[in-house]
């Protein structure tokens, strides 16, 4: 039997769906569903319920943050998933947007570069159960070439450009979704490779922490 604690969750979380994310025009079925499932609590380190599933950034420790739930979902919905493929995140922060995928995809590649994060959203993704998640730590710039291509690839960090290995490690029919722009502001990208050709397409404003790394800004 759920107890007070993960009802009270469940109903703060369906809340969160109906108002921020049908409310704001996400559409698709599973991605809802997955929404409705994940426990965004139990990556929000101090947050209460409420603040949880609040209409805002979570501060998850080492000045990072765990998105807005609307643009954890605008991002996931944008790539278009239908459950067969392998997929790849920069940035794991809390793990919460893997736990998402893992939903939503056969299997997910995510990349920290912050050992400790990636330790810490390691242990909790593995006692939450989502088996077919893994978190490396690395410079999520280069990709993960060692399980290269993917039909997905989002990345959770603000950057200067596209990174290059990110584009030479999408599969053919592939999204790349990725904000883009300065260090305070960007425009979330979606670009998709269809017989080799990279077709781009714009989303609207975001803001997001620096992505650093080699294709990256750099510190
Ligand atoms: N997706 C995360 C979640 O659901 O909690 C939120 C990610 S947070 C907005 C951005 C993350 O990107 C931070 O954890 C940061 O350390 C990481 N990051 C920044 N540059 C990176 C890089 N080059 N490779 C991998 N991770 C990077």
């Amino acid at each position: 039997m759920k107890d007070e604690r993960e009802l009270n969750a469940e109903i703060l979380r369906r809340r969160m769906v109906d108002n921020q994310l049908i409310g704001r025009g996400i559409s698709d079925p599973r991605v809802l569903e997955a929404f409705r499932t994940v426990p965004r609590h139990e990556f929000a380190g101090r947050a209460s319920p409420e603040e949880s599933y609040g209409d805002f950034p979570l501060a998850i420790g080492r000045g990072q943050t765990i998105s807005q739930p609307y643009m954890v979902a605008l991002m996931t919905e944008a790539l278009e998933l239908k459950g067969g493929e392998k997929v790849l995140e920069i940035g794991t922060g809390s793990g919460y947007q893997a736990a998402i995928l893992s939903k939503l995809a056969r299997e997910v590649w995510s990349v920290e570069r912050i050992p400790e994060l990636a330790a810490s959203s390691h242990a909790r993704l593995k006692e939450l159960g989502y088996d077919n998640v893994e978190v490396v730590v690395g410079d999520g710039t280069r990709g993960w070439p060692e399980e290269a291509p993917y039909a997905g690839i989002v990345v959770t960090a603000g950057s200067p450009g596209v990174p290059p290995p990110l584009l030479d490690q999408l599969d053919e029919g592939g999204r790349l979704v990725i904000p883009v722009g300065s260090g305070y502001s960007q425009t979330l990208a979606v670009l998709e490779k269809k017989e080799g050709k990279i077709h781009r397409r714009e989303r609207g404003g975001c803001v997001f922490v620096p992505l650093i790394g080699e294709y990256g800004w750099k510190k």
